[in-house]
């Protein structure tokens, strides 16, 4: 008998329903290969183009979708700038499910061009607090101050979800922050990383200022094994990383709570590709695989690993961002392709 898992869909904008579709259909052809498995998918209306017609990025009817299942894939949605404009969907939707650790793999993949060949980390980025905190006033005008909220619990919370996962990789850990300028909040996070740091003796750990971090992510990025971080730091340097690794059209991220965890590419909605056929669906792609990871789904979320390393080694289907003339259909169906293969 398969398992059956009903999985919420948000497309997203500019990029985001091809990028979308395309891992949709990798998760079908996983689906169709191995036969233990089942999904319902649900689509959801959210983002920028929501906002004309239900006055907000994300309709309560969403929500609801949303808790109907048991994960959601997220396409990347376009964030309006303005003050008093919806907030951002992936931050109200951290904050809903309280999706309070952010997990960045930055790996290198065959044949794409990087800076380093052998680099494997994770940056696990606090999700809910520091900077992304959402207060932020013009107290008079021209003066504008943002709140930069840490609390012990949520750091406690960032750095025991961290040690965890080093445990379980080769045993070491990061902590990066800027303590020397930011006294009290990063004081707060630099706490509860070393308490934690108690209850995992086996994991060695070091701490960077996230200046210096920057700088050692390109000038030695294989020394790195689990990084963690406070929310924009941690945004900053999940998109550096992956750059190292061959660009962000290959990254993607996992939002996890207690009890729900939501799947993204780390890249934006790249309006200026939007309908064009030609961007790199590969970061969804592992962010569905990720997915399926969180859902104890091991094997089949390997099997797309295996899938896109092999589609990638080979190195005949290129999007334009690896070099390539291929298309965001002809990159999802060759991976689709290679799970049926597998
Ligand atoms: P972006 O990630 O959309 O694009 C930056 C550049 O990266 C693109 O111009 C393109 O050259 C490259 N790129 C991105 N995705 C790619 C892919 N799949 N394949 C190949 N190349 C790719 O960043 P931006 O331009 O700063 O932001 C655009 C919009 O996206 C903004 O509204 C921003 O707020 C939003 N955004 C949303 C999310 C999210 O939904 N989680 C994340 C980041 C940015």
């Amino acid at each position: 008998m398969s398992k059956a898992y009903s999985i919420a869909v948000l497309k997203g904008d500019g990029i985001g329903p091809e990028v979308t579709e395309a891992a949709v259909k990798v998760l079908e052809a996983v689906r169709d290969s191995t036969k233990k498995l089942d999904f319902n998918f649900l689509y959801g209306e959210a983002g920028y183009h929501s906002i004309a017609e239900y006055g907000t990025n994300l309709p309560p009817d969403t929500i609801a979708l949303l808790k109907r299942a048991s994960a959601c894939l997220k396409g990347p949605m376009t964030t309006p700038e303005e003050p008093g404009a919806p907030v951002s969907v992936a931050v109200t939707l951290r904050r809903i499910f309280n999706l309070y650790a952010n997990v960045r793999p930055c790996l290198s993949f065959p044949s794409v061009e990087a800076l380093k060949p052998s680099v494997d980390l994770v940056v696990v980025r606090e999700n809910t607090e520091g900077l992304y905190s959402g207060a932020e006033f013009e107290l008079a005008p021209g003066v504008g101050v943002a709140l930069r909220i840490i609390t012990r619990e949520a750091s406690t919370r960032i750095a025991e979800f961290a040690f965890k996962l080093a445990a379980k990789r080769r045993k070491h850990l990061t902590y990066v922050h800027k303590g020397n300028i930011l006294r009290i909040t990063d004081g707060i996070f630099k706490g509860a990383v070393k308490e934690a740091a108690l209850k995992y003796p086996d994991v060695i750990v070091e701490e960077l200022h996230v200046d210096a971090a920057t700088m050692q992510l390109i000038k030695k990025p294989e020394s790195f094994d689990v990084i963690v971080t406070t929310n924009l730091f941690g945004d900053i340097l999940s998109d550096e990383a992956a750059q190292v690794t061959g660009g962000l059209g290959l990254a993607a991220g996992a939002n996890i709570g207690e009890t729900y965890g939501m799947f993204e590419p780390v890249h934006g909605s790249a309006p200026k590709y939007a309908g064009k056929n030609r961007v790199n669906p590969v970061a969804t792609i592992m962010a569905a695989s990720m997915m399926l990871d969180y859902l104890g789904e091991k094997e089949a979320a390997g099997k797309i690993e295996k899938a896109v390393m092999s589609v990638l080694g080979e190195g005949k289907v290129r999007t334009a961002d690896l070099g390539g003339s291929c298309t965001t259909i002809e990159m999802g169906n060759a991976i689709a392709s290679k799970i049926t293969a597998l």
